[in-house]
């Protein structure tokens, strides 16, 4: 895997130069989201991008045609944190799942290296960690040699507490969606056997959703 292009990727989101959202039409029903790829401001804080998460997203559009949805830009607002009145992620989120036939929305998302997981899925309201996406999550994972124990579902990050992009897709638009909180050991170019294991457990459960 040539890793120059997935860093090419990263520069355009943190160059500052994309347009506010970034639209990419899908071939397959699958929306991969990266509300937080770029600085973001939530309540009047400004909060650090979720590195990589742009590139993921971006890299998993060309490797598998799912359509994505990504902030190129937040000088005012948080994808994943506002109400859908006021946010333009979520409301063009809406038109884009209204116009296109989307049958799942995998929100990506990152997680300090710190955090005891290597990646979290939240399950928004009503699953109690018994979505289906999660079973098929995990077995993405698994596959590719994630330690069973550092999967985890609804415990730190259950994307059902706030107005996350998971809780607006599953109760208000109606569509299946998963959040996915990654370690930053796993986003991390310079760990190439850890960033492998990523890619190809995203891209087997992006085309595992198709
Ligand atoms: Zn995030």
């Amino acid at each position: 895997m040539n890793f120059d292009d997935f860093l090419n990727l990263e520069q355009a989101f943190q160059s500052g130069n994309l347009p506010p959202l970034l639209v990419l039409p899908g071939s397959i029903p699958v929306l991969v989201s990266a509300p937080h790829a770029v600085t973001h401001w939530r309540d009047g804080r400004e909060k650090n991008a979720d590195l990589y998460t742009g590139a993921l997203a971006l890299w998993l559009h060309a490797q598998t045609g799912c359509a994505v949805l990504a902030a190129g830009q937040s000088p005012d607002a948080d994808g994943n944190h506002d109400p859908a009145s006021i946010s333009p992620y979520k409301q063009e989120l809406a038109r884009i799942l209204q116009d296109d036939p989307v049958k799942v929305v995998l929100d990506l998302h990152g997680a300090k290296a710190s955090q005891p997981f290597d990646v979290e899925l939240g399950t928004g309201p009503g699953w109690e960690g018994k979505s289906p996406l999660v079973q098929k999550a995990r077995l993405c994972f698994l596959a590719q040699g994630f330690n069973p124990e550092k999967i985890w579902s609804d415990r730190l990050f259950s994307a059902a507490k706030t107005e996350t992009v998971t809780r607006f897709c599953i109760r208000d638009l109606k569509v299946p969606a998963l959040q996915l909180e990654i370690n930053r050991k796993y986003r991390d170019p310079d760990n190439p056997e850890n960033l492998t294991m990523l890619l190809n457990a995203l891209k087997d459960l992006v085309i595992s959703c198709a």
